[in-house]
């Protein structure tokens, strides 16, 4: 049976199928050449439970700021265990935006 291609695979997978499956989301800037692994739970916590080649919308290049992103679907080897950096989610802040408007005494 031939391998289905990551990227096509990410269209059918859900984050939390992913993470059932042991995927890590690759992620590259085609500008920067950076690359950033990221564990589907990690990002289920972030953006909910949604099909990966989704989320680039959401993500932005730390090095250059633009968008030139390209992601794909990685099934880690054995020999990549303890080796392989991920970029965890370590903290989620909130930040709470002030929306006012001036109004009439009553
Ligand atoms: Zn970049």
């Amino acid at each position: 049976m031939p391998e289905i291609h990551p990227f096509k695979r990410s269209r059918v997978w859900t984050l939390r199928e992913a993470a059932d499956h042991g995927q890590i989301i690759v992620i590259t800037c085609d500008l920067c050449r950076i690359t950033h692994n990221y564990l589907p739970a990690d990002l289920d916590i972030l953006c909910g439970d949604q099909r990966p080649d989704r989320l680039l919308c959401r993500f932005r290049c730390e090095g250059c700021g633009k968008t030139s992103l390209r992601m794909t679907l990685h099934v880690p080897h054995g020999s990549e265990f303890g080796v392989l950096k991920i970029r965890r989610l370590k903290h989620v802040r909130t930040i709470k935006v002030p929306i006012w408007s001036d109004d009439l005494l009553t």
